[in-house]
Formats: structure tokens, sequence, C-alpha cells
């Protein structure tokens, strides 16, 4: 398609130079890996093994390790433009995003020795560093009552419990775990007591993963430890600060999650713009009539505002500011512009929306997820409510 008046203003959000050169080469990577590679990836439930080497080698998926480590050294907003046009492009940053948002966590609560050790190996590719296991099936939403127990034994902790739906465990080597080390009733707050743990899986005998097949090609486990022993040093920062440590994390976690909705959200519009005057039925395009337009023009003001609100979380987080508030309001936003944007697709689309050759299909089952993980909807309205609007708490 000629470069229309749609795609000169979605190349025009204020970036800096650097952010252009580094998506253009994200582009360039993205582009050796088009729709049919992951379309028939979605078709065989196979995990993107190719495109995330060939991520790691350009150096990408190192985008948040400091160079001292081997990475590129950059910050959250550059690592949210890699993950925004890697959706943009029609692919799915998720399986190779988990490296990026476990990082805050590692970086700034990680000995020295755990950094030495491992993030040179994470940014060349030899580990990967793909796995954040805090969901339990009991607990839900309510990360504070998960019940997998990490007990000290002399020089090494003791993991019981069950974690579920967590992602890329079969194609990683190390996995951050959210384990209760004191319990409840030994605490003062309920958010007191749980640590955080850098796992190498390879060593980790007594735990079982239990594939769940889930809406998209997403490698998610139940995993079931039994008496699975981490030596001591494999614990992150100190005892009982973990909730304290994954919250800082979610931070990150939300505002890169928001940049790949509005990722999708610009392929779900470009898609729907393209189909839109090029399918023609009563003898004019469909995009004539205005009841295909508007979907679509209503749903490209969104994903542009989501956009904003995410450059201003990422700045904010990278000045080392306060961003809860609009790292929340960022994912929420994003993720509602990224589910209009696909809903409005799918219409112009029509019956060929949900044929999986036009690949809006696998990218609506896609952009539908960031509803519910890695934070729901419900509980960032509810984040909103209490902490910024100071109304009562609910729960
Ligand atoms: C494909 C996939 C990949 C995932 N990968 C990971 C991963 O790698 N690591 C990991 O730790 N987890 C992962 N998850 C889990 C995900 O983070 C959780 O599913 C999500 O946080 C919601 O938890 P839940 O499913 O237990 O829902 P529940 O807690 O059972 O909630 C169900 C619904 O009730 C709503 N709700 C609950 N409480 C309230 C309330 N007080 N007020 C209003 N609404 C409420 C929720 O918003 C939600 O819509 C993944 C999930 C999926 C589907």
């Amino acid at each position: 398609m000629p470069p229309g008046p749609v795609a000169r203003t979605l190349e025009s959000l204020p970036l800096t130079e650097a952010h252009e050169d580094l998506r253009r080469g994200v582009r360039e990577v993205c582009s050796r890996f088009p729709n049919q590679y992951w379309r028939s990836l979605d078709a065989e439930r196979r995990y993107p093994e190719e495109f995330v080497a060939a991520m790691t080698e350009a150096g990408y998926l190192a985008a948040l390790i400091p160079q001292e480590y081997g990475g590129m050294g950059l910050d959250l907003s550059a690592a949210c433009a890699i993950l925004e046009e890697v959706n943009r492009s029609g692919a799915n940053a998720g399986p190779a995003h988990a490296q990026m948002y476990t990082m805050g966590t590692l970086l700034s609560h990680g000995s020295e020795g755990q950094k030495r050790e491992y993030l040179p190996k994470v940014a060349t590719g030899d580990l990967r560093l793909q796995a954040f296991a805090v969901t339990e099936p009991e607990a839900g939403t309510d990360t504070t009552s998960i019940r997998t127990t990490a007990t000290l034994e002399g020089d090494h902790y003791l993991v019981n419990g069950r974690k579920i739906y967590i992602s890329r465990v079969e194609q990683s080597d190390l996995m951050i775990l959210l384990a209760r080390t004191t319990s409840v009733e030994e605490v003062e707050k309920r958010s007191g007591g749980l640590s955080v743990f850098l796992v190498y899986l390879r060593e980790a005998e007594g735990l079982t993963l239990r594939p769940r097949r889930v809406m998209m090609n997403n490698a998610t486990s139940e995993l079931v430890f039994e008496n699975v022993q981490l030596p001591a040093d494999a614990i992150v920062g100190e005892e009982g600060e973990g909730f304290r440590y994954v919250i800082d994390g979610m931070n990150a976690e939300r505002i890169l999650i928001a940049a790949e909705c509005v990722g999708d959200g610009r392929w779900f519009v470009e898609k729907a713009t393209e189909r839109a005057s090029e399918r023609e039925v009563f003898g004019r395009s469909i995009g004539k009539n205005q009841g295909i337009q508007f979907p679509i023009a209503r749903a490209y003001a969104n994903v542009e505002a989501a956009s904003l609100m995410v450059h201003k979380a990422a700045s904010l987080f990278d000045r080392g500011e306060p961003c809860g508030a609009e790292a929340n309001l960022a994912k929420l936003l994003a993720a509602d512009a990224s589910w209009e944007a696909a809903n409005a697709a799918l219409q112009t689309f029509g019956g060929y929306g949900f044929d999986a050759e036009y690949d809006v299909e696998r990218k609506f089952r896609e952009t539908r997820l960031y509803q519910v993980a890695p934070i729901s909807t419900n509980l960032i309205l509810s984040y909103v409510a209490e902490h910024v609007l100071g109304l009562p708490r609910s729960f």
C-alpha cells in the first residue's frame, strides 16, 4: 500500500533518533519472519526458536542488560520500542519478553555474583531467562495467598507447592520464582515473608511440568515442586522482601506489555485499513462506508492515545520517578485499544477474519490475553480507584 495519510501519521510519534534506528533494526529482523512463519508455528503449537535466536543474536533480547554484563544497556523506553515493533510486524513478542521484564528484579536486587554468573550468558543466549513463576491455582490474583513454600535447611532451600500457567519453562534455563519463606501466621503483613529465587531449571530435581493447552500458541505449564533443592544463594536479595521486588518489577512488565498491545493495535489498524481500501462489495470498496471507516478510525485514535501513556510511563520509569499509576493506566488503555482494534479488524475482514490464512484470527486470540494477564483489567481498575482516586479499599 502506498504510504497514505494514516501510514504517515502512524510514524509520527515523538521518538528519539535512537529509537528510530532501533525500530528499523528490529523491523529488519522481523521481516525475516513473515506471517507465514507465525501461522505455521501457531498450527503446530511450536516455540519460535528461530525468531528468539535471531533476536538474541541481534542483541535485542538483552536490551535491558547493562553493557558491563554483555547487554545493550538500553532503557525501558527503548525496550518498549523493540517489543512494539515486534508485535506490529505481525509477530508475537510473548515468547521472548520475560527476559526484559524480569531484569529489574535481578538488576536491582540480585547479588553481584548472580549478575556476573548469569547475565553475560543470558545476553549471548547461552542461558535463557524467559520464565517467571508467580501464579498459583488457589491464590489466583491474590498473590500474597500463594502457598508454595521455600524452607531453609542448612545450605539449601526446599521448595514445595504448585504454580499454574507459567510460560516458557520448557524453553528456559533460568526461572524467577516467588515462594513463601515465612508463614502468613508469623508475619505482620501478608505481603511479608515472600522471597524471590533464581532457579537454575536444569538442576531442579523434583520439579514436574504439566503443559497446559491455552487459546494461543503460548508454551504454558503447571509446575509441581516436590522437595526441590535450591542452593541458599539462589535467593535474590533479602529473604522476606520478595513481594516488594516483584511489585517493583511489575511496573516494568506492565509498561512493556502495554507497548506490545500498541504494536498489536497498530498492526490491526493497518491491516483493517488496507483491507477496507482493497475489498470491493456492491461494486465499490467497503472502506467507502462510514460503518466500516469509523470503527477503524476510533481504534486508531485509541491506539495513539494509549501509545502516549506508554511513553509517559516509560519515561517516568527511566527517570526513576514513581510510575505505578501510569504503568497501570498504560496497560489498561493499551490492552483495551488493541482489543478494540482487533474487533474492528475482524469486522472489516468479515468471514476472512476467521480464516487462519489472513492472520487476523491469530492476532485476535493473542491480543485477547492482555485483558487477563499478566494482570487483569479489573485489578487495574481497582488499583486506580483505590490508589489514584483514593476510593475505599474493596478487598
Ligand atoms: C497464557 C497465559 C500465560 C500466563 N503466563 C504466566 C506466567 O508466565 N507467570 C505467571 O506467574 N502467571 C502467568 N499467567 C497467569 C496470569 O497472570 C493469571 O491468569 C492472571 O493473573 C489472573 O489470575 P487467575 O487466572 O487466577 O484469575 P482469578 O484470580 O481467578 O480471577 C478471575 C477473574 O476474576 C477477577 N477478579 C478477581 N478478584 C477480583 C476483585 N477483587 N475485583 C474484581 N475482579 C476480580 C479477575 O480480574 C479475573 O478477571 C498466565 C496466564 C495465561 C492465560
